[in-house]
């Protein structure tokens, strides 16, 4: 506590942001992400106004021998962006984004949410892959890959990071660029997590895109079997350049957007986005919509921005108890598809939700070494999203999630996870896989250059 009361006089003294210790009205929510399995209790949380801001906490952690957690949308499922006893950054009020619509690139701020940055960009008709929710955050997703719906035209979000602003464990601000200088920060940026520093900006490569794009997502009833999804998987085989597509198993709500007969159903949803024209893109994307009787179907024409946003009332924040893993897949076959139809049909929880993802094109053609995210030669993902309210349902939710996943490792691509979809912390020996030998040596090297005592170390962490 007399650290804590230092530390936080000390920055009211000199930040202009908001400075919330126990006790503190807010302080609660503050803490709070969106896993609502996740109580820590930061020293103090910080909400810095500008990139001095985050200097002066930065250096006020370090002094006192705190460690500091950043949150950027704080949808982290392990819970990263909040330490019991850490200094925790909320970097909320980082939030701008600017276009430059010549020079397409887009500026944003380090708490930015995704939501932001695609209204900010389609208002040029432009748009740089994010992920699939809209409130999800800009930093973490961005620094550990971004797969969305753009993944195959224009790759991970890291794939068109072109530039960023950090703030060092020294307290130094630097601007890390492709060419020039601290051009290994950005390379460790492309995927390393939040390891290095507190990112306040980043600079995204923009594309034209849209304002209307084709979707495609009919719901098939479990009872279907495994047709649709065999011939999803044929259909996309010389398609992986054109189309950025998912498989999402779900239970139907109790909601007026449902046929009421098909409440409760287990059913999945042959998910697709098309970039290009839309007439074009309807009659490419129509046969997976034609694989039998469909429960229901939210194909059409839309704006990006609100297939963007699509998923968003599936995962609200802070409404579920939460727990993830994910593999990467070499290869699709016909067993793989039916012992995830078997595992998909009884989880615990109805609102758990669970998916396959396709890669190749954009995302497969950067080299492992081009960013350290590593290898790309991954055709398939598959994630298990487990989310309940209830913490009596907290074993067989994780053991649910596990039991997928450990049954999906004959198929495995290497034992990689995707390290933004992690288990609570106990994937510690993979973080090294997911890299690569190479890549996580050249990883420890930057670290030891920009926090070799590991301030930042609420991440699938680097140790220096
Ligand atoms: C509902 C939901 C939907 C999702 N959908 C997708 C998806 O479609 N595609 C996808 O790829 N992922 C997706 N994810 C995973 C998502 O990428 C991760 O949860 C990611 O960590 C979220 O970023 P955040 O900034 O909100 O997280 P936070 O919890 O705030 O942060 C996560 C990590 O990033 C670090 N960090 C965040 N911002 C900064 C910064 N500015 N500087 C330095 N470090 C920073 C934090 O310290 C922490 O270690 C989803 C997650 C959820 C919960």
């Amino acid at each position: 506590m007399p650290i804590t009361a230092d530390l936080a006089s000390g920055l009211r003294d000199t930040i202009r942001g908001r400075v919330l210790v126990v006790g503190d009205e807010g302080y609660d929510a503050a803490r709070s992400v969106w896993n609502a399995m996740i109580d820590r209790w930061p020293a103090a949380v910080v909400r810095p106004l500008d990139t001095s801001d985050v200097r002066a906490s930065v250096l006020a952690a370090v002094a006192r021998g705190l460690p500091v957690s950043v949150r950027g949308g704080g949808h982290n499922v392990a819970g990263h962006a909040v330490g019991d006893g850490a200094l925790m950054l909320d970097l909320s009020e980082l939030r701008g984004v600017e276009v430059d619509p010549v020079t397409r690139v887009a500026h944003v701020g380090g708490g930015a949410t995704w939501g932001a940055v695609d209204a900010a960009t389609q208002a040029h008709g432009l748009a740089t892959p994010g992920g699939l929710i809209s409130e999800t955050g800009v930093g973490g997703l961005t620094l550990s890959g971004g797969i969305g719906w753009l993944r195959s035209a224009h790759g991970l979000a890291i794939d068109n990071l072109v530039g960023a602003e950090v703030v060092t464990a020294d307290g130094s601000i630097v601007q890390a660029t492709p060419d020039g200088s601290h051009a290994d920060l950005l390379w460790a940026l492309r995927g390393g997590g939040g390891n290095f520093g507190v990112v306040t900006r980043f600079d995204f490569a923009l594309h034209r895109v849209g304002p209307t794009v084709s979707f495609c997502g009919p719901v098939y009833d479990l009872e279907a079997g495994a047709g649709p999804i065999r011939f999803w998987r044929d259909f996309l085989a010389d398609k992986h350049d054109r189309v950025g597509s998912l498989v999402e198993f779900s239970t139907i709500p109790a909601s007026p957007d449902y046929p009421e007969q098909s409440w409760g159903r287990r059913v999945y949803t042959v998910a697709a986005m098309f970039a290009g024209d839309g007439a074009e893109g309807e009659t490419l994307l129509a046969p997976l919509r034609a694989q039998g009787p469909l429960v229901t179907d939210f194909s059409g024409q839309m704006a990006y921005v609100d297939v963007q946003r699509l998923f968003d009332a599936v995962a609200p924040f802070g409404a579920y108890r939460s727990y993830w893993k994910s593999r990467y897949l070499a290869t699709l076959d016909d067993a793989t598809i039916d012992g995830l139809l078997a595992h998909n049909a009884r989880p615990p929880s109805s609102t758990t939700l669970s998916s396959i993802w396709n890669f190749g094109a954009a995302t497969a053609r950067v080299p492992a070494e081009a960013t350290a995210f590593g290898d790309r030669s991954m055709s398939w993902m598959a994630s298990f999203d487990s989310m309940w309210t209830d913490p009596a349902d907290d074993a067989g939710n994780i053991a649910w999630t596990r039991a997928g996943w450990d049954a999906l490792a004959p198929w495995a691509a290497g034992n990689r996870i995707y390290l933004n979809f992690p288990g609570h912390g106990e994937d510690a020996d993979l973080t090294a896989q997911a890299f690569g030998a190479a890549n996580l040596a050249r990883l420890r090297a930057v670290k030891r250059c920009y926090d070799p005592t590991n301030v930042f170390r609420f991440n699938a962490n680097i140790e220096p």
